[in-house]
């Protein structure tokens, strides 16, 4: 393939060399199966254990409260869903801190989750679901930052509220979530805490312990690790129910053959994501925001969503006026330019993001916007060139635009 330059690392990330090279053995010579006796089987035991170590470190949780699964979007359907069903059929032991206890304690059946209107799908589409079967769901709304208000969380509580969920970082905009005070608010009311973390999870610290996180799903193709593999965090003594029914595979919770090559890549993965944290994250912060300050500064009618600080160091979301999203990503995509307009997930669908609707923009804006996500391989002249690129297409757009015309003649 020619030379392009790769901005859409919110959507996936390029598997790295070590990582490869970290699961290959796990293909060609130690192919046991993780539950057979056989040394190679036992092999193959231990290296998963290895990763949910390494993965638990990196978190400040044990390892058994490390689930691995095919992915942040079956992390997230099993903790909304196994939560849900928690409310009406388990059956608890008094142990003291098991938050399970107080988040059921009455003989009502607790059926209310407090969730956002930007959520990813696979946490919107869950609750749609859980809708439909008689949970009541509220979407609380963000300011015009993309950032959840706590006061309007605070009247969202109610006695039957029992699990509260809100992204730790947002793929779209990057706006970062005051998740600590989230948990303790949920704390306090001894609700659940799930988070849906896999913007975050290898871009900035997470100590589960200091912010009250009881349930957090993450993603390895998102800080270069493989596709398909990605883990449930959940607190110990919470006795959530399994999602994928089967053998007795994570401790009875999930499943199925372990991806052993997999959640090997995903320990290296996340060993690796954790150890460069602060050095990536600067180098992205530098470049993001050269990025951000050429784009408002040389293109007029321009927008950056979400908060100037408050986002993910790699992420910069812009509207141009004027200017139809899909046609500008196109126009880089000939140019070699990798960008997105939000989630690869509505890239083909004519909506506008509910992301962008949620804060505020009006339908033209949400139509016009374009993600560019850093990686720690970018450099500054890429950025360059981008900038220099979305600059002479958004000139070229803009002149074919009645509305621009229009506009021009105005003002
Ligand atoms: C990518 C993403 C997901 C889905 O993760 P997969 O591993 O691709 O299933 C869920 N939530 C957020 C915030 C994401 O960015």
């Amino acid at each position: 393939m020619d030379k392009f330059i790769y901005l859409d690392n919110a959507a996936t990330t390029k598997t790295s060399a070590s990582v490869v090279e970290a699961m290959l053995p796990y293909f060609t010579e130690y192919y046991g199966n993780a539950s057979g006796i056989y040394s190679i089987g036992v092999k193959s035991r231990e290296a998963v254990n290895e990763s949910r170590r390494t993965i638990a470190a990196t978190i400040g949780a044990r390892p058994e409260e490390i689930y691995f699964t095919a992915g942040g979007t079956e992390s997230d359907n099993w903790a909304l869903r196994a939560a849900a069903e928690m409310t009406g059929i388990t059956v608890f032991e008094n142990q003291p801190g098991d938050r399970a206890v107080t988040a059921n304690s009455g003989f009502h059946r607790k059926n209310h989750i407090i969730t956002t209107k930007i959520e990813h799908h696979a946490i919107l589409h869950t609750c749609e679901y859980l809708e439909k079967r008689g949970i009541q769901v509220t979407y609380l709304n963000v300011d015009e930052n993309g950032i959840v208000k706590l006061e309007e969380l605070k009247k969202a509580i109610r006695p039957e509220t029992f699990l509260i969920s809100v992204m730790f970082a947002n793929n779209e905009i990057g706006s970062l979530q005051p998740i600590r005070e989230i948990g303790e608010i949920a704390q306090e009311h001894g609700i659940l805490f799930h988070t849906d973390a896999v913007q975050a999870y290898g871009q900035l610290p997470i100590d589960v312990e200091k912010l009250h996180i009881d349930l957090m799903s993450a993603s390895a193709h998102k800080l270069n690790g493989p596709k398909g593999v990605g883990f449930l965090y959940i607190r110990r003594n919470l006795r959530l129910g399994s999602f994928i029914h089967g053998g007795a595979q994570e401790r009875h919770r999930r499943a199925g053959t372990e991806n052993v090559p997999g959640i090997v890549g995903f320990g290296q993965a996340a060993k690796e994501a954790c150890e460069s944290m602060q050095k990536r994250a600067e180098h992205e912060r530098v470049l993001r925001d050269y990025l951000i300050d050429r784009v408002l500064r040389e293109i007029p009618y321009t927008r950056l969503n979400g908060h100037r600080e408050k986002r993910l160091p790699n992420n910069a979301n812009f509207s141009f006026q004027f200017v139809e999203g899909e046609t500008l990503l196109i126009m880089l995509d000939m140019e070699g330019i990798c960008g997105s307009s939000g989630s690869a997930c509505t890239t083909g669908s004519l909506d506008p993001s509910h992301v962008l609707l949620a804060i505020g923009l009006p339908d033209d804006l949400a139509h016009g916007s374009l993600r560019l996500t850093l990686s720690a391989e970018t450099t500054r002249e890429e950025i360059d060139i981008t900038v220099d690129t979305i600059k002479r297409i958004v000139e070229r757009l803009r002149s074919m635009s009645p509305q621009y015309e229009d506009f021009c003649r105005r003002v």
